[in-house]
């Protein structure tokens, strides 16, 4: 009581500082609207990168990088196959034995790896050593349940979330780096011969069959349970899409045409950008003090790994300019990337009358007490407002690939279904965002086609569709067949 009644002293005191606050408040508000006309206009202008990244390598910002993934799971996969899906903190291996039609999914096992960070920001061995000697281990343990065909070599789906330009199937550079990794002697070189450097100097016999993007492997893995899944979305960390093209719509192609007739292209939609984007001078401050500024624009919005770090940024100008949790800045609230998204979820999600769950957030995160259930309820809406913008623009980003693919109508007496396969932290864990990505979507789409599209939550199916992808791409195939 005694610290509530300072509080309203304080205030008393100084009425300017709640409203100047407020007023950073609303102003921040304001500069992030994302009415359904600006979100058209973002999908219509994602449609036009898309177009230019397809016509040509380094034709967009949008890279549109051709995958070699032009058949997709039909089931029929049978064998062993290792995969080893790397992308964000965590890296996980695992092993499937594979059924075929009648059987599906026999087995699987799989085990979740954090990445040190000094290793996400070393060098390329340094990486790719703790990623061989763990996955040596783990096939180590490979028991007597799955069956590795005898005198074959494993082989290995590898999932690798960042943009790589591919030249087959099993192989290609690595464009940059984004989310938190930073490696630079990794730049430029192929990925799979890393790793397969990395793996002989363990020892470890083991064939990488494919390499895929998160995206794709999600895509995969949503296909092999669902026949509508034409493209997948991963709201995690980062952000990025893939999607199920014509191969005749891409002009840079200039391969075979595939006997499918298509090809699975990843977007690498986190570096869009666009002058109708609602970004705010946080944004670019944000942007500015990244690791890689000017990439990632679209991403830095919506993806996991900045919403957080958003709200601090406006939190902290708040308590600097209209001294909003006192006469000092509360010292925690400077470090960049203290406020993590999983936080900002569980305080926007606080529906306590005194919102004791942001109260102890901000205790336990940020070292800050005392605070008023006015201060918290102005929290909450900060929590709201970035969050909203990210999830409108996601599902802007959405709308601009089914309109792509022409599955945003619905013709007359057609019946087709649409599935987009869906990953990702941000997506499965805070509710808020998820559910005001679909409500937006909903209503992008209309209430006619929204009944046709379905947003399928796979959960870690990039590594499956990765195995799965192996499978398909397996050395023995044409012993299978025979
Ligand atoms: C990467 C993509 C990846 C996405 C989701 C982005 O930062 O550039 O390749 O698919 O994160 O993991
Ligand atoms: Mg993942």
């Amino acid at each position: 009581a005694a610290a509530a009644a300072l509080v309203i002293h304080r205030k008393m005191k100084k009425p300017g500082r709640w409203v100047k606050a407020m007023q950073i408040l609303k102003e921040f508000e304001e500069k992030c609207g994302t009415p359904i006309l600006k979100l058209r206009q973002v999908a219509d202008a994602m449609i036009v990168e898309m177009h230019a990244g397809l016509a040509s390598e380094g034709g967009s910002k949008l890279k549109m990088l051709i995958s070699y993934v032009d058949n997709l799971p039909t089931g029929d996969e049978e064998g062993l196959f290792y995969a080893l899906d790397l992308g964000g903190t965590n890296f996980r291996v695992l092993r499937v034995q594979l059924g075929g039609r009648t059987r599906g999914i026999v087995n699987q096992q799989f085990e979740e790896v954090s990445i040190p960070p000094s290793r996400m920001t070393g060098t390329s061995d340094a990486l790719f050593d703790y990623v061989a000697a763990t996955l040596a281990k783990f096939v180590a343990q490979e028991g007597s349940v799955f069956k590795p065909s005898p005198g074959r070599q494993r082989e290995l789906g590898f999932t690798f979330s960042f943009p790589v330009v591919q030249s087959s199937i099993a192989s290609g550079t690595l464009l940059k780096w984004t989310k938190g990794f930073s490696i630079d002697d990794a730049v430029g070189q192929d990925v799979v011969a890393e790793l397969a450097k990395a793996m002989e100097r363990r020892g470890l016999d083991m064939r990488i069959a494919a390499l895929v993007n998160d995206t794709v492997g999600t895509l995969a893995g949503g296909r092999y349970n669902n026949n509508n899944v034409v493209a997948s979305v991963i709201l995690g960390t980062g952000s990025n899409a893939a999607y199920v093209e014509c191969a005749h719509a891409i002009p840079k192609w200039h391969g075979l045409l595939p006997k499918s007739g298509q090809m699975v292209i990843n977007m690498e939609w986190g570096n869009f950008r666009s002058s109708h984007l609602p970004l705010t001078e946080y944004d670019h401050a944000l942007d500015a003090e990244s690791l890689n500024p000017g990439e990632q624009i679209y991403e830095k919005v919506i993806s996991g790994m900045y919403l957080g770090e958003i709200v601090r940024r406006v939190l902290c100008r708040m308590a600097e300019e209209a001294a909003f949790f006192g006469d000092t800045v509360p010292p925690k609230l400077k470090e960049p990337f203290v406020l993590g998204t999983p936080v900002m979820s569980s305080m926007h999600r606080d529906t306590s009358p005194d919102l004791k769950v942001v109260a102890s957030n901000l205790k336990d995160i940020l070292e800050i007490s005392n605070t008023s259930l006015n201060m918290r309820k102005a929290i909450v809406e900060l929590c709201n407002i970035v969050a909203t913008r990210g999830a409108r623009l996601s599902a802007a980003g959405v709308l601009a690939i089914l309109k792509k693919m022409g599955r945003d109508t619905v013709k007359e007496g057609e019946k087709q279904k649409t599935a987009i396969a869906m990953d990702g932290g941000l997506y499965e864990h805070y509710t808020e965002y998820r559910k005001c990505f679909e409500g937006t979507l909903n209503e992008l789409l209309g209430e006619e086609v929204s009944k046709t599209i379905m947003i399928e939550h796979s959960n870690d199916g990039s590594g499956i569709g990765a195995a799965l992808l192996a499978a398909s791409q397996s050395q023995y195939l044409e012993l299978y067949e025979s």
